[in-house]
């Protein structure tokens, strides 16, 4: 599948604005690919394939379909020339229509995401994407807050919001030196397997209120942020579901906040 015969490739300049930071090492784009479990025939979709250094180790595992989904069209054009077989879809991975990667057909999706869109990206891909798993490299930072777990300082919003949809993993560590240009902050690389009982797009939605409700003023308890919310019943509501009115929003886990946003007003969405 590979097309290497040519001249060694002359790139232009790495593009900050598209966060253009390229694996240089070997053993982290193999370690990357190996966590996707890939068996011949499989369907996979990369995000920013940017010089190919995932690309290659992908392609060598024969995969059924390959999808890349690159913003920078040079990078693109040239992918295409050492790919033939690579379908390169050219655009920003935040506008793809991720509900089209239907349940049945197992995708697995893998990415070095560029840092300023990881998060909402990832948001974006759990709650409306079907694969079978994902492993998305992003900052150190990002990815803590992806895989804390309930009362911790990283805990948050999009913890509770991405655990609801997906298992996630927090693989390993991968230094700047690995890169070219080197970035100024340490990565990670995680693993997502989505929830058999993922929320609906509606009860999502209702999650993510709630979510963004708690999380504004989270040095508050939960009994002061509802009141001051006007949700009338509140102290029922939160007795229903075990929860003691003076917590705070990050002693609650992923579970309990599902289940008190399906007990909140339907009006309450924001
Ligand atoms: N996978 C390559 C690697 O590991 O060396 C490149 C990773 S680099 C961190 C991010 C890649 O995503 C770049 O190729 C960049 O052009 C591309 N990119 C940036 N923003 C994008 C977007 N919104 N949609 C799709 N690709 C994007």
């Amino acid at each position: 599948m590979h097309n290497n015969e040519n001249s060694p490739v002359r790139y232009a300049p790495a593009k900050r604005s598209l966060g253009q930071n390229f694996l240089v090492d070997q053993n982290i784009c193999r370690k990357i690919v190996h966590a996707l479990d890939l068996k011949p025939g499989d369907k996979v979709l990369e995000i920013g394939p940017g010089r190919g250094a995932l690309t290659r180790h992908v392609a060598e595992r024969a995969p059924g379909k390959y999808v890349a989904l690159e913003m920078d069209d040079a990078l693109a054009d040239e992918l295409e020339r050492q790919y033939p077989d690579l379908e390169v879809v050219r655009g920003d991975a935040m506008t793809f229509d991720w509900a089209s990667l239907a349940q049945e057909d197992g995708w697995k999706i893998v990415g070095n995401l560029p840092y300023n869109i990881a998060s909402p990206l990832i948001w974006d891909i759990v709650s409306k994407a079907f694969f079978a798993r994902a492993v998305f490299m992003v900052q150190l930072e990002a990815g803590q807050r992806l895989a804390a777990r309930s009362g911790g300082r990283d805990y948050g919003a999009l913890s509770v919001f991405v655990q609801s949809h997906a298992e996630v993993e927090l693989l390993f560590k991968v230094p700047p030196h690995v890169f070219r240009p080197q970035p100024k902050v340490t990565s990670a690389v995680l693993r997502f397997f989505l929830r058999p009982q993922r929320p609906t797009q509606h009860d999502a939605l209702r999650l993510s209120s709630t979510l963004r409700m708690c999380f504004q003023q989270r040095r508050k308890q939960l009994g002061t942020i509802m009141k001051s919310q006007g949700i009338s019943g509140y102290l029922e509501m939160l007795s229903t579901l075990d929860i003691d009115p003076v917590q705070r929003p990050e002693t609650l886990g992923p579970e309990q906040f599902r289940a008190l946003s399906k007990l909140l007003p339907p009006d309450f969405l924001a």
